[in-house]
């Protein structure tokens, strides 16, 4: 008899259409559950089958979602369903170290993270050529330690998606401006991106924590000129006159 397994599924954004087709197929076999209902609609569990037993890891611990997962794999595989991407603040990685302590085999199935998601609704570029080339996926403290210097991140440049942050608007504008980032960079603020009640607001480090106040949590923070549409340059990937491994030149 094969082995069950434990899938940890990206389910994407929260929109039930941006999981990828090989966690819905995955999803819709496993006779067990095990949903981040803060983050994902419990609409996903239409995909599952009729009878499928549903654990809610919102308000469950490390050891109880080990002991679901450890029952699950009794009678078949285990949908262990994540917000956007699992490798991105996901803590997936303390869940996969106990179940190696168990020897229960698992696999991780990506999904689209919540920044893609925000800069789709924002309809921008996170790349924009000669405006940034960089992007830093990083959070602004709270009461996870975050190991690296904050400042440092800051300097870069670039464009920083800041997740778990969006209750720390006036800390993270101060900070970057101190770190050399003019005041007037465009700031924009995605909650619940791909979700029926998803807001977008716009704004520069100087204004953005005032427009965006009210919004606390379930947010993207998106800093840098890229997320206010410029376009200083075109791209060299469309250049008439740049040859690639592709195209040739027209000159
Ligand atoms: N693994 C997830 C992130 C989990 S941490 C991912 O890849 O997206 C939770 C944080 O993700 C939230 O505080 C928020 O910053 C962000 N987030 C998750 N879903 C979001 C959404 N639909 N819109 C905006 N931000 C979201």
């Amino acid at each position: 008899m094969a082995t069950n397994k434990v899938y940890f599924i990206g389910a994407g954004p929260g929109d039930p259409e941006l999981i990828t087709l090989k966690g819905h197929r995955i999803l819709s076999v496993c006779p067990t559950v095990i949903i981040a209902s803060s983050l994902v609609p419990m609409e996903f569990l239409k995909y599952s089958p009729k009878d499928v037993k549903v654990y809610d890891s919102a308000a469950m611990n490390l050891e109880q979602i080990i002991a679901a997962m450890k029952e699950g794999v009794k009678v078949g595989d285990v949908a262990r369903l994540h917000t956007g991407d699992p490798s991105i603040y996901g803590a997936i990685q303390e869940q996969m170290a106990e179940l190696d302590k168990l020897s229960i085999a698992y696999e991780v199935i990506p999904g689209v993270t919540s920044l893609f998601a925000a800069a789709a609704a924002l309809k921008c570029e996170l790349t924009v050529p000669e405006l940034s080339q960089t992007v830093i996926i990083s959070r602004y403290g709270g009461r996870t330690p975050v190991p690296e210097d904050f400042d440092k991140v800051a300097a870069v440049g670039g464009t920083l998606a800041l997740y778990l942050s969006a209750g720390f608007l006036s800390e993270i504008a101060l900070r970057l401006i101190s770190q050399g980032r003019s005041a007037d960079t465009a700031v924009a603020v995605v909650y619940r991106a791909g979700w029926k009640d998803q807001q977008i607001i716009k704004g520069t480090l100087t204004d953005i924590a005032e427009k965006a106040a009210t919004i606390t949590q379930h947010a993207l923070v998106i800093v840098g000129d890229a997320v206010s549409g410029a376009l200083p340059a075109l791209s060299k990937l469309y250049d008439a006159k740049f040859s690639h491994g592709c195209r040739e030149g027209d000159r």
